[in-house]
């Protein structure tokens, strides 16, 4: 667990088990039930599917709706607080109707919401948030249509809340209501002030994308006066960025909104809720500090946070306590999903097997390296490593002048990472080394080869630096001795993951368990539920993954089982967003086979084998197949 650091970044949910495999406790209520996670993919296989396969926990996603709402219910007791908790679940973290369906049972007793972000998305909020006491909170830019149907869902009597992002949103969507004769609920997003950190530090201070700045707010707050139409503001609303690391930024604009909140309260604004937007982390690198992929509090010190803090901003400027809003994204769907996938062969710097004994007329060059192969340990490690160095980049020039023949430059070659293999081998591991012979772990690593893309399944490892934990599902009870770095199957040098969680810290490579022939080795890549699992593209046509969802029996045996199985996106399905014909595709290969047929090229049975074949490629997986 330390070396992985699985109970660090785990939350509860995820450990070791005394048999080396993974384990996993979904259910926050029923700490002793457990599920072995090689047991799960041993019954994905049975059934059929074939890995790559996205699997999700919904029993962890219930879990989080679960334990949001009640923390802060538990908070506002605690302080006495006034206002309600009433949050709701952006949809943009993960759109899957599965997901948003589960959230919002889960959800139900706590009369917890949805939160949109784009047309497309308010659709699918107006049809999967029926619940009257439940908000909807339609943030992001607004055309006519969007705010219509938002006007829509006022007349469904839903509490469906249009956040203003912009001024002239207002100026659509005054007429609009009183042409439609439907009094919206109005909601103000603050620029804020406080400057937040992380990666996505844009979504505040003066360049934000979005929201007004203190001058736009009171110019709206005017505006819906002389339109008697001030009693529709309802919320203010804040997004200072999400991931965010550290708790001080959190309590400072706590601290601004509320205080925001409190001026417009005693400017005659009938404000009723105060909405803190996303931001509460997760700690993907499992070292709780202000590093962009962790953060340096827990859930409850964020609620309590927000809670206390909008309270004494309130008590001090004497009005209500507000109902609190949070859009929790990231932290309500980050863990309850995974990527499970095979190891499907090993590149290896040093491994190359070549006859390198000496020949008649061999090169100066050769002969150097020879004599420096076989030199041993007489010399110092750094100079061997120099000389070693002098002589391949010598060898390239020679190479490059038609100096060195093919056989000559393999064996030089060969030779040169057997020696850096000797060096790297006889370093004292604890001794201070030079930094090129620290880089010596870095370049004798292999690389694992894994059955996904980076670009479909972990988008923001590419994109943003992102760290995901990455983990063999099994073996976790043998010392790993290879170090190695995670490369995906796309054509793409970008495609590998550059950094991996060892023990408390951040490398650039991995120690994973060798490969057995004949054996899988599964690999797990953890807390993909938000972001990853929607952005991902189809570089290279790898397509979206099978999903199986897992459910728990309520019991404590630790019984689970397959709920419904996604299948993948095709390669005929790939092909046909990029308007490919398939159909056509598949005549055309088949009457060139039926041409090599005629020529008696191809015998008619291999014809119809061949011709069968190509269409069965077309309704399979994209990913690599393993027999
Ligand atoms: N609300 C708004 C307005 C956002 O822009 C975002 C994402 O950046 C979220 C909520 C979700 O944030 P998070 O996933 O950090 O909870």
């Amino acid at each position: 667990e330390e070396l992985y650091g699985v109970n660090r970044w785990g939350a509860g949910y995820f450990s070791i088990g005394e048999n080396g495999n993974i384990q996993i406790r979904p259910n926050h209520r029923l700490p002793d039930l457990a599920i072995d996670m090689q047991e799960v993919v041993e019954e994905i296989k049975a059934e059929g599917i074939e890995l790559p396969a996205v699997i999700r926990f919904h029993d962890i996603l219930r879990s989080q709706v679960e334990i949001i709402n009640e923390t802060f219910a538990q908070q506002i007791q605690e302080a006495d607080y006034k206002g309600k908790y009433c949050g709701v679940f952006p949809i943009k973290v993960n759109q899957m109707r599965e997901v948003v369906e589960e959230i919002m049972d889960a959800g139900e007793p706590y009369n917890y919401g949805l939160e949109a972000g784009s047309k497309p998305e308010l659709m699918a909020v107006m049809a999967y948030n029926e619940n009257p006491d439940a908000l909807t909170i339609l943030n992001g830019y607004k055309d006519k249509d969007y705010l219509t149907l938002a006007l829509l869902g006022r007349q469904l009597r839903r509490k469906m809340i249009i956040v203003i992002e912009k001024y002239s949103e207002l100026e659509m969507l005054i007429p609009l209501a009183k042409e439609l004769g439907v009094e919206p609920m109005i909601g103000l997003r603050s620029k804020m002030m406080v400057k937040s950190a992380g990666k996505w530090a844009g979504s505040s201070g003066d360049r934000a994308k979005f929201g007004l700045s203190i001058a736009e707010i009171l110019n709206v707050i005017e505006r819906l006066r002389q339109e008697d139409m001030l009693h529709c503001a309802k919320l203010l609303h804040f997004h200072i960025g999400s991931q965010l690391s550290d708790i001080r930024k959190i309590k400072e604009a706590v601290s601004e909104g509320a205080r925001l909140y409190a001026k417009l309260i005693q400017e005659g604004v009938p404000l009723e809720y105060l909405d803190i937007g996303g931001g509460l982390g997760i700690d993907y690198d499992g070292t709780s500090t202000t590093s962009d992929s962790s953060r340096n509090y827990s859930t409850e010190e964020y609620v309590a946070d927000v809670v206390w803090g909008v309270k004494q901003v309130c008590d001090l400027e004497e009005v209500p306590h507000p109902n609190l809003v949070s859009e929790s994204g990231r932290a309500m769907t980050a863990h309850h999903s995974c990527v499970v996938t095979n190891i499907v062969g090993e590149i290896k710097p040093a491994s190359t097997n070549f006859d390198v004994s000496p020949s008649e007329d061999e090169h100066i060059l050769v002969k150097n390296m020879r004599e420096l192969h076989q030199s041993g340990d007489q010399f110092h490690p750094q100079e061997r490593y120099n000389d070693a160095a002098g002589y391949k980049q010598n060898a390239y020039e020679a190479f490059k002048l038609g100096i060195l023949s093919l056989q000559e430059m393999a064996k030089l070659d060969t030779m040169y990472w057997q020696i850096l293999a000797d060096i790297h081998q006889s370093l004292d591991k604890d001794a201070y080394v030079i930094q090129e012979l620290e880089e010596l772990e870095d370049m004798l690593a292999s690389q694992y080869l894994c059955n996904f893309s980076i670009f479909q399944s972990a988008a923001d490892t590419w994109a943003i630096g992102q760290v995901l934990p990455i983990v063999p599902i099994s073996r976790l009870n043998e010392k790993p001795e290879v170090r190695c770095s995670i490369a995906d199957i796309t054509c793409d040098s970008d495609g590998k993951l550059g950094k991996y969680i060892e023990g408390t810290e951040i490398s650039d490579n991995i120690p994973m368990h060798s490969l057995r022939k004949g054996e899988d080795y599964h690999v797990g890549l953890f807390l993909t539920g938000a972001y990853q699992d929607v952005m991902g593209d189809m570089h290279n046509l790898f397509g979206r993954l099978t999903e199986v969802h897992v459910y728990c029996h309520d019991d404590e045996r630790g019984d689970f089982y397959i709920e419904e199985v996604v299948p993948g996106t095709s390669a005929e399905k790939v092909l046909q967003t990029m308007q490919y014909n398939t159909e056509y595709m598949a005549k055309a290969v088949k009457k060139q086979i039926d041409r090599q047929v005629r020529n008696g090229g191809l015998a008619p049975r291999a014809g119809v084998r061949w011709t069968n074949f190509y269409e069965k490629c077309l309704a399979g997986s994209t990913y690599l197949s393993v027999e």
